[in-house]
This record gives structure tokens, C-alpha cells and sequence, in this order.
């Protein structure tokens, strides 16, 4: 029988989530959800100089707006617990001594100082960085190189110490990728990473193999910078639990900015967000614009990112997330990298902002609005107008004319042709309206065409004039669905306000 479907979302608590972690959750939901698995979100914090406070949970945050919620997790628990690596230090430290015992691994005494000569004296032309490798190991002061006594005694003295993985330096190391194929590997050019830090923490290469076989993992999925990682990874797993035992794994195409590689920097030099959410940075207090903030809706978010890297073979784009479920396919991810492209972004934005149901849309509207609670009419105002919105923060610039008197009104859009005949109009239009039976959209444009008729003027001639009088602008949906929804009073005042300036003029 195969083994049940277990991915995870392995974060490290430092700062932002850039939209390609939450497309990594993404995918690793997909798969999990179609294959009725589980999705296991773990913190990979044992690196804690990186460590910044708060970045936890606003990861669970932004999972939670994308509603992305995991299986298990520090917050979801789960019985594979503790889901945060600091909490599991006690757990690495067998495995890593288990790899010096086979003669996978040692014990590494070098000090800073020593590693720094190590990088000057073997420095060439043609390798201006050495690494700690198979070429150099045994020129260093580890456990291959001092005695059995040396190594006991230094131990026993609390010398600080790491432990190095002992890579093999010939051949090479191949392995199975979903979206790749098969992918190999030079070892000679691997070096001796370390595995266990002075401080008794694993680094991300060991916590990472021993947290996906405690946790049972089937298949590890995570971005293509992990790609160079492999090998070490791959020789862990052959020598600690056995390489059947491996997850399948997938590495995820970059995701392009307009220069490369999508990077912070590119949002701001480009304006558009890189991060889901909002982003205060608690060093620096600098905050980095998210998607939700800038006006995105989830499920949009959700869609663009599905579509940064895959299709189903169709041209279909916009898809629900019981359809991306249902159509997911590790194999249909590309591994060229995905360019991601702002208007399109929007593009995804508006196509979902005309699909949500208004009543949920207005309450989202009311929201980045703000303070505009108890507006009966705001479902049907959000309704007439978000075909114009790509943004939800559009809608205040949208919508603001209902809610108050328009802060600019371009009458000079009307002065020139502005006459007699007009005045006239707007005057009988306006006793019209006071007694117009039915306040509809309508009725309203009814008796406007039946006046223009009986005083023989275009209604074209006067629409303009009327939009002008009730928006200020020549924007926004039917003019008479409008009026409708500022109310006769409203409607009213605004007609005279206008007709008696352009009058008076
Ligand atoms: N902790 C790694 C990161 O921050 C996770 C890599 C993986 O998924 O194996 O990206």
C-alpha cells in the first residue's frame, strides 16, 4: 500500500512572506487536498541569528486570509508534534552522532580563525573560494584527522565543536524529481556541510531530513533554490533511513520579477506588492505593501499564483478552489521559471471582484472603506460599480459621490455649451422629479427623455450635464441608476446647485 499523502510548508520565522512561499502552500495544499492528505505546516527556526520576532505568527495570518488552513501545525497541533524545530533540539543530536558512528559524518574543531586561514592559503585562481570538502578535510582539525584520544579528550573538555557530513567526493547522486525529472549531481563538487552547530542546533540540512521521516512526509515540495541542497539531502536519507524511505520530491520554479529573480526590492522599485500581507519590519520599523492591503482579494491572490508556474492544458484561468483541487498536477508545473506580471495580477483582481457575491464584496468594500457602517444602499452601489474597480481600494475613489457632494466638480466639462434651453430644462426637470410617482431608475429616465422631447433637445446634449451635476466627473455606471440611489432630495439639490451656477455665470 503507498503511503499516505503528507506535505509540508516548512517556513523559517524571518520576516515577510513573499507571494512564492504562499505559492510553495499553495501547490502543497492542492496536492494534499486532491490526494486526501495532509498538510502539515512546520517552523524551521533553529537558525536564530535569522530569527525575528512576530514572523510566525504572521505567517499563520497570511495562511489563514488565503484560507490555506494546515492539517497540523504549532497552531493546529497534530500528534506528529512539537511543529517547531527549536522545540525538537534534543531529537538531531541522535541522528547526527548515529552518522559519525558509520563514518557518515565527524566531529569538526575548527575555529573561526582556522576556518578563515583554511579559505586564504587554498585560495587559486580557479577556486577563489575553497570550501570544506573532500579535497580539504583532511588538512582540518576533525575527528578523520586527530586521534581517538584527541577527539575524547576534546569532547570531554566541552571544546566547541560541529558535526560535518562526510560526502562521498566522487561519483554522483541522482534522484527522481516530479517536475524535473531525473536530476544528478557531481559529487566532487558537494561540500562537507555542517550538521549539527556549536550551539547543538541542527542546521536546516538535517532538521529538514529528520522532521520529514518523523513526520512521515510523502512528498516534500519547496522552491528550486533548494535544488543545490539536494545531494546532501538525498545522501542523509540514503544513510539514516534508507532511500525507499524518501520523499518524492518536486522543486518549484523561481517566480521572475521585471529583472530576475522576484525580490523584495522589485516591489518597491516597480510599485506593486511582493508579500501577501503587510510587513513591519520590528528592527527597522519598515513596512512592506502586502496584497491584502493593496486591494486584493484572496480568492484572486489564490488564482494568480495557482497560474505562476502551472495550467490544467487549457486556456481556462480563472478557476475556484475546489476546480485548482480537482485539476492540480505536480507534472503539469513547468520548471522554467514564472514570470509574474502586475497588470495581469489586477487582471485576476477585477475577473474575481465581478464574481464574489456582492453582499460579501460590499461587507469587504465597507471595510477598506471604513466608517461607512449602516449604508443600506452599499450592496447595491459596490453591484453598480465594481466592473470599474480592480482593486478594492478603487471603490472609495468610486463610490465616494455617493456618500457626499462630489469634492470636484469639472463644470467646465459643460460651461461652453451651457444656454437658455438648458437652464429651462433643468429647471422644469427638477418639478418633474418632485413629483415623479416612482423613484426608479426608470421612471427617472422616462420623464428625462420625455421632457428632452417636449423641449426638442438631444438627450445626448443633456446627459453629460446631468452626470457632471450628480458625480462631478465624466466617470461612473448609468446615470439614472445613480440618481436612484442618491434619492429625490439628493438628486434633487445636486440639479440646482449646478443649473444655478451655470446660470448665474
Ligand atoms: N526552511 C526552508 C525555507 O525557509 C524550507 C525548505 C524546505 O521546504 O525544505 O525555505
Amino acid at each position: 500500500m503507498s503511503k499516505k499523502v503528507r506535505v509540508r510548508f516548512a517556513p523559517s520565522p524571518t520576516g515577510g512572506l513573499h507571494l512564492g512561499g504562499v505559492r510553495t502552500v499553495l501547490y502543497n495544499y492542492l496536492f494534499a487536498k486532491k490526494h486526501g492528505g495532509d498538510f502539515i505546516v512546520r517552523v524551521e527556526d533553529t537558525d536564530q541569528s535569522r530569527y525575528v520576532p512576530g514572523a510566525e505568527e504572521y505567517i499563520f495570518d497570511c495562511l489563514r486570509w488565503c484560507g490555506l488552513e494546515p492539517d497540523e501545525s504549532v497552531q493546529h497541533g497534530g500528534s506528529f508534534g512539537p511543529y517547531r524545530q527549536s522545540e525538537r533540539k534534543p531529537i538531531y543530536r541522535t541522528y547526527a552522532e548515529k552518522l559519525i558512528e558509520q563514518g557518515d559524518a565527524y566531529y569538526a574543531f575548527d575555529t573561526p580563525g582556522e576556518l578563515e586561514s583554511m579559505r586564504e592559503n587554498y585560495k587559486t585562481e580557479q577556486n577563489p573560494s575553497p570550501q570544506y570538502d573532500h579535497t580539504l578535510r583532511l588538512k582540518m582539525r576533525n575527528s578523520l584527522t586527530l586521534s581517538k584520544e584527541e577527539v575524547d579528550s576534546l569532547l570531554t573538555d566541552g571544546t566547541p565543536h560541529v558535526i560535518r557530513i562526510n560526502m562521498p567526493g566522487t561519483g554522483t547522486i541522482a534522484f527522481n524529481d516530479m517536475i524535473r525529472g531525473e536530476v544528478s549531481f557531481d559529487m566532487s563538487t558537494v561540500d562537507d556541510k555542517v550538521l549539527l552547530k556549536a550551539d547543538g542546533m541542527p542546521t536546516y540540512h538535517l532538521a529538514v531530513v529528520v522532521d520529514d521521516h518523523l513526520m512521515q512526509i510523502s512528498h516534500a515540495f519547496r522552491g528550486e533554490e533548494w535544488l543545490p541542497s539536494a545531494p546532501v539531502h538525498v545522501r542523509l536519507w540514503e544513510k539514516l533511513f534508507g532511500r525507499d524511505a524518501m520523499p518524492q520530491w518536486a522543486h518549484l520554479p523561481l517566480i521572475l520579477g521585471p529583472s530576475g529573480k522576484l525580490s523584495k526590492r522589485d516591489g518597491a522599485k516597480y510599485g506593486f506588492p511582493v508579500f501577501a500581507m503587510n510587513w513591519t519590519d520590528p528592527k527597522t520599523g519598515e513596512t512592506v505593501e502586502g496584497f491584502r492591503e493593496r486591494g486584493f482579494l484572496p480568492e484572486a491572490f489564490i488564482n494568480l499564483l495557482a497560474m505562476l508556474g502551472w495550467n490544467d492544458g487549457t486556456e481556462k484561468e480563472i478557476f475556484y478552489m475546489e476546480e485548482l483541487i480537482e485539476a492540480f498536477s505536480m507534472e503539469r508545473v513547468h520548471s522554467a521559471g514564472a514570470k509574474f506580471d502586475y497588470e495581469k495580477a489586477k487582471w485576476f483582481n477585477h475577473a474575481w471582484i465581478q464574481r464574489v457575491p456582492v453582499e460579501g464584496l460590499a461587507m469587504r468594500v465597507e471595510k477598506s472603506l471604513g466608517g461607512l457602517e449602516g449604508l443600506g444602499s452599499l450592496e447595491k452601489i459596490v453591484g453598480l460599480v465594481k466592473d470599474r474597480c480592480h482593486l478594492l481600494t478603487d471603490f472609495a475613489e468610486q463610490t465616494s459621490y455617493f456618500f457626499e457632494y462630489p469634492k470636484t466638480v469639472d463644470v467646465a466639462a459643460i460651461q461652453p455649451k451651457w444656454n437658455e434651453a438648458k437652464t429651462d430644462f433643468f429647471r422644469t426637470l427638477m418639478q418633474r422629479y418632485e413629483t415623479l410617482a416612482e423613484w426608479t431608475a426608470i421612471e427617472l429616465e422616462t420623464s428625462f427623455k420625455s421632457l428632452a422631447d417636449e423641449k426638442a433637445i438631444k438627450p445626448g446634449e443633456l446627459m453629460l450635464p446631468l452626470r457632471i451635476m450628480l458625480v462631478g466627473g465624466k466617470f461612473g455606471p448609468g446615470v439614472f441608476d445613480i440618481a436612484d440611489i442618491l434619492g429625490k432630495e439628493e438628486t434633487i439639490r445636486r440639479i440646482e446647485v449646478l443649473t444655478a451656477q451655470l446660470t448665474n455665470n
